[in-house]
């Protein structure tokens, strides 16, 4: 058998590495001239356990080891923090920290004086408290990318750049579609030329995520990715710059990956002024670099991992959070495609599981 890997994000890298160690003789295939072309390449490089989805956290714990035996410099676990700033969020935070714990995720509940020990510098006067996970952290996606696919064709991988999968792929190929936020136009053309014998073009819609640097700023190495729970407004820290994120309002449906227009010193419609307020010694900084990606949302913001044919799989649909898992999601998905049994913790995934008919309301993500 021979499998072709479409799309060479942290996913299709992920994919084709755990393929390649099997045995499996296996194509990676990316149609830009570049590798690591999509949303990999302009993550926030968040890797957290916290989700509210069981399978989610499942993959996300079993993605921990590969990310904490990285080369030096590619993963830092300084840590998650979620604040709350009104008994709202507090409630919801102090709910999930219930959850989290019960499954098994490292997580505590700090109060004022333990948020401000665990983010040196922010500023703590209305915070409630924060749910801290201090096993999570910021990796480099970019990067991490790039050495999967090194270790892939370490372990006999070939990687094509160039061409679309639909132009390469033959009768009696396996294909894994890890297309990103294209994945259901790869989908339409593979249907078109017979490699699926019904449309199984999956929802998933592409939504702009804008994100920003700022100039110098001192922040301690501890710092851990802060967020504001109440709206989603987060940072962290990057070298001796800071990094910031925040969903467009209104959400910005799109294909195309031009951030928003920004005024001097703000980025997309989040003024600076956010930044400074939470982290003081931001005071004095500007944005010096602006620039956006795509998530791939779906209706459930779950993504969708799928056999759709009797040789065509997808894993796409992972709604902003898909650099994290990618680890696990290789595993489970090579083991899949070479055995032939759906991983158990695959089953939520399923392709058909709003039998056709999505709701109308799409997630916007905080
Ligand atoms: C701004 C931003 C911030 C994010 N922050 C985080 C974060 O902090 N943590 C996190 O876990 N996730 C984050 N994400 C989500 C994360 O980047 C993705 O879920 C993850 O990188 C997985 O990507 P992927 O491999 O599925 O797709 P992509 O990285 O988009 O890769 C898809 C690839 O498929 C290629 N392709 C398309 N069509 C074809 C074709 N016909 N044939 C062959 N190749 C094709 C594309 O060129 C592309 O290279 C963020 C995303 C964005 C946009």
């Amino acid at each position: 058998m021979r499998v072709l890997v479409a799309g060479s994000g942290a996913v299709g890298a992920s994919t084709a590495w755990n393929l390649a160690r099997r045995g499996v003789e296996t194509v990676l295939v990316e149609r830009r001239d570049d590798l690591c072309a999509g949303a990999s390449r302009r993550a926030f490089g968040g890797v957290r356990q916290q989700f509210d989805d069981d399978a989610e956290i499942a993959l996300a714990r079993a993605s921990l080891d590969f990310f904490t035996s990285l080369p030096d410099g590619l993963f830092a676990p300084v840590g998650y923090l979620y604040l709350a700033t009104d008994a709202a969020t507090e409630t919801r935070l102090r709910e999930r920290h219930e959850k989290q714990r019960r499954l098994g995720v490292a997580c505590v509940w700090l109060d004022r004086e333990g948020v401000s020990k665990a983010a040196p510098g922010i500023r703590v006067d209305d915070v409630h408290g924060g749910l801290f996970g201090p096993e999570d952290g910021l990796a480099d996606p970019e990067a991490v990318t790039r050495l999967m696919i090194r270790r892939f064709v370490d372990a006999g991988g070939r990687v094509v750049v160039g061409t679309s999968i639909e132009d390469v792929a033959s009768p009696g190929d396996a294909i894994v579609v890890a297309c990103g936020s294209e994945t259901p136009e790869v989908l339409e053309r593979l249907s078109a030329r017979g490699f699926l014998a019904r449309d199984a073009s999956p929802p998933i819609r592409p939504l702009v995520r804008s994100l920003a640097e700022t100039g110098p700023v001192a922040a301690d190495p501890r710092l851990p990715l802060v967020i504001e729970a109440f709206d989603g407004f987060h940072f962290r820290a990057r070298g001796d710059a800071l990094r910031l994120a925040m969903a467009d309002t209104p959400p910005r449906w799109a294909d195309s990956c031009d951030p928003a227009p920004a005024p001097p010193d703000g980025f997309g419609r989040i003024p600076l002024e956010r930044l400074r307020s939470r982290f003081p010694a931001a005071k004095a900084t500007t944005i010096v670099r602006r620039w956006a990606g795509l998530y791939d949302v779906t209706p459930d913001a779950r993504p969708i991992i799928d056999r759709v044919a009797n040789d065509v799989w997808i894993a796409a649909g992972f709604s902003g959070h898909g650099f994290m898992t990618s680890p696990a999601v290789g595993a489970h998905l090579a083991d899949w495609v070479a055995d032939g049994a759906r991983p158990p913790v695959f089953t939520g995934f399923a392709a058909d599981r709003w039998n056709g008919d999505p709701p109308n309301a799409w997630p916007t993500l905080l």
